[in-house]
């Protein structure tokens, strides 16, 4: 069945729920689209493949699918329409908040409707197609930047959209970007637009044409290439060779990307970058893409002296990475700072800035290298300050040597006067940190009013931006005034991190924290919350188990299958039958002790001792005479008889271990028929085949399960049976 509505509103302010299609409606747009809905006439639920969703004439049936009475299609989905200009598109509805007359849209539908607020539009329901699949197209190659743009993709598209219309542009942020994605082709025909909501919507990207295309076979393989690359001229991520330099050059707000082959993790590694005045840069390292100033593990925001990013092998990400061996690292050019970089050598440095290779590029050299395991990983980066107070001061304490009050070295006494004299005219010290520099050098000398930190004030710009800044992640659920604090958001908690999910082994965005206490404990975030809930038959007890907690419920079968009481088999060796629920004082089953059953008063057992030991003696003398018997104690299944004598000795020895009378270990040999005999070389095989993992009881057990098949008893002792626990050595 299907029915027609559709209103005229006008538009309110944009709904905040900017991310998705949805649309806010007033209530009397539920009360008039319910009652559409349930005045509709019933109609043979047939496909109409001539539906044109951007034909404005009401459909004569709903198309596609076949609804209940009585119940609202869901999800609803709309055409919402600017009727000045004929510009459409689709949405799904949010909530039926809105005042009356009123719609609110999110505003990059009004952008792409060419709508503000107090325009009119025109909303109509529109049973839309499943989208089966959708190709994108995406509007620079910026995109290449997304680790995995077609993952983030879906992700938005499944937590924010009920429609895709062709045509329309889907924006995804990622960090502080902004990436744009056109709606090129959908499917099913004819194309226009789709409802996406419980779909298996298959995505597609078209590689950018034009001079895009290397780049983007590039992102096809995984690699990443921002700007930097792209404004050098490379599109190739660098390659470093342990223990060898090499040169780069990098412009300012551009990475260039370099990838180190580190095999051998049980050493650490140290990378150094040293940069030729006055350009600046950072370096970033990560073991995974993407890398940039927001993503990474480890950086250098420094901006005199080397770069050094030292990494113990004792390092978690470190040691622990997984799906290769290479580390990435980025160079990321600042422009070169424009105060002076100290006193005396101001002049030469701002003119040698002149002097210098294009447009405040960076020119710098690059090395990695093992770190000596000998020598302790705690040496700090250098490039700090000027004149560094050094741990251990020349000369300190040497006979013949004095202290200066000034600088704190240790002078020949002799030449203290003239030292003094020199010292006090040119160096001062700083009275917070303690470090001794030339007066001038002084002048330039900062100290953070939010950190420890200091140094020239050439580095203050960029130390305040980079740690006294403020950094809002695209997830709007942080903000930080420091990088590094961004960057560790990003790989920790952020919502939009890309995680490997156990659950269903996809590479998606981790999403916020879980809803619920246990999962949160769990370390789960909210994809694998959900993801994991998802249940499948258990194997064992064809119950339901979610997949969170399968483990917990193999364990617990486990743990019944080892606490299940071993069957009792009948004290009689040749025999596998069960003892049964009454016992006797033989421990046999009741097939084997009918023989020895005496129905009159036999209080010291004396009578049965006697049936018994006949039937020994008989057995060793004579035997049994059937030629199928396997017991051990039987004269036709020996192939000799005794003489009566030695029949009765060795009668003497087994007819103990029948203990008669006693709670338990009774053993006893008696013929048994050919059925019993077979069962019983089965057992022993399976046992054989199990290689004593199970016990015979067990093999018995399965194989009366099994009926006799060795192969299907062997799987039922796997699942079923518990395993002989190794005797403690
Ligand atoms: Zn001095
Ligand atoms: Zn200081
Ligand atoms: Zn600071
Ligand atoms: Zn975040
Ligand atoms: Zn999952
Ligand atoms: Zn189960
Ligand atoms: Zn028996
Ligand atoms: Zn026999």
């Amino acid at each position: 069945m299907s029915f027609n509505w559709s209103a005229t509103f006008t538009i309110g302010q944009p709904a905040d729920a900017s991310k998705g299609d949805k649309i806010i409606l007033p209530q009397a747009a539920l009360e008039s689209i319910i009652h559409a809905h349930s005045s509709a006439p019933l109609l043979p639920v047939q496909l109409d493949p001539n539906y044109d969703p951007t034909s404005w004439a009401q459909p004569q049936f709903n198309p596609y699918e076949p609804i209940k009475p009585q119940e609202l299609p869901s999800p609803l989905t709309f055409q919402i329409r600017n009727p000045a200009n004929r510009l459409l598109t689709h949405g799904g509805v949010k909530e039926f908040s809105a005042a009356d007359g009123q719609v609110h849209l999110p505003p990059w539908m009004m952008t792409s409707l060419a709508l503000t607020p107090g325009d009119q539009v025109m909303v109509k329901y529109a049973a839309l197609p499943k989208g089966t699949w959708a190709k994108f197209r995406p509007l620079s190659a910026d995109y290449m930047e997304i680790l995995d743009f077609r993952a983030l993709l879906e992700a938005r598209l499944r937590s924010n959209y009920t429609t895709l219309t062709r045509g329309e542009v889907l924006k995804v942020h990622q960090g502080t970007k902004e990436f744009g994605f056109v709606v090129e082709e959908l499917k099913p025909e004819p194309g226009e637009a789709v409802c996406i909501t419980d779909t298996d919507l298959e995505v597609d990207i078209e590689p950018l044409d034009t001079e895009m295309g290397d780049a983007t076979t590039q992102s096809a393989s995984g690699t990443l290439d921002g700007q930097g690359s792209r404004r050098g001229g490379n599109n190739q991520d660098n390659v470093l060779k342990i223990g060898f330099e090499s040169q780069g050059r990098v412009s300012p707000e551009a990475y260039q990307r370099w990838t180190v082959d580190i095999p051998n993790r049980k050493s650490g590694i140290e990378i150094t970058v040293h940069v030729q005045e006055p350009g600046d840069l950072d370096m970033i390292v990560s073991t995974k893409l993407p890398i940039s100033l927001q993503d990474h593990l480890w950086a250098n925001f420094e901006s005199v002296g080397p770069r050094v990013i030292t990494i113990p092998a004792g390092d978690r990400d470190y040691a622990t990475q997984q799906d290769s061996q290479v580390i990435h690292i980025a160079v990321y050019g600042r422009e070169p700072t424009t105060v002076a970089a100290s006193g005396s050598s101001s002049s030469t440095a701002s003119s040698s800035a002149g002097e210098s290779s294009s447009a405040g590029e960076a020119t710098y050299s690059i090395q990695v290298h093992y770190q000596d395991n000998e020598e302790p990983s705690s040496a700090p980066p250098s490039g700090s300050s000027s004149m560094s107070a050094a741990a251990d001061i020349p000369n300190k304490d040497a006979p013949g040597y004095q202290e200066c009050t000034n600088c704190g070295s240790w002078i020949p006494e002799r030449t203290m006067m003239l030292h003094s004299n020199f010292c006090h005219r040119n160096n001062a010290k700083c009275n917070k940190c303690g470090l001794v520099m030339k007066k001038e050098d002084l002048l330039n000398h900062f100290h953070c009013d939010h950190c420890d930190k200091h140094g020239d004030v050439s580095e203050k710009k960029k130390h305040m931006e980079i740690f006294h800044g403020w950094y809002q992640c695209s997830c709007e659920s942080f903000e930080s005034p420091s990088l590094p604090e961004l960057a560790k958001h990003r790989r920790t908690t952020c919502s939009e991190r890309f995680i490997m999910c156990r659950y269903c082994h996809t590479l998606v965005q981790q999403g916020g924290p879980a809803s619920n206490a246990r999962d949160r404990m769990r370390g789960l975030h909210s994809h694998e919350s959900y993801c994991g809930d998802r249940t499948i038959q258990c194997q064992k007890c064809s119950q339901m188990v979610s997949l969170k907690d399968v483990q917990v419920h193999a364990q617990n079968h486990d743990y019944q299958r080892q606490s299940q009481a071993t069957p009792q088999l009948c004290s009689n060796q040749n025999c596998v039958r069960s003892k049964g629920a009454t016992s006797n004082v033989l421990g046999l089953c009741q097939l084997c002790f009918g023989p020895y059953w005496i129905p009159t008063e036999d209080p010291k057992n004396q009578k049965l001792v006697q049936r018994l030991a006949r039937k020994y003696h008989a057995q060793l003398m004579t035997g049994c005479g059937n030629k199928w018997c396997r017991s051990q104690y039987c004269a036709t299944s020996r192939g000799r008889q005794m003489d009566a004598t030695s029949a009765a000795t060795e009668m003497m020895s087994i007819l103990k271990e029948a203990r008669v009378g006693a709670a338990d270990g009774h053993k006893t040999w008696l013929c048994v028929d050919e059925g019993t005999t077979r069962k019983k070389v089965m057992a022993e095989l399976l046992l054989e085949d199990v290689r004593g993992q199970y016990t015979i009881e067990w093999c018995v057990k399965a194989l009366e399960v099994e009926r006799t098949d060795l192969e299907a008893a062997a799987q039922w002792l796997q699942l079923q049976a518990p395993k002989v626990k190794k005797a403690a050595a």
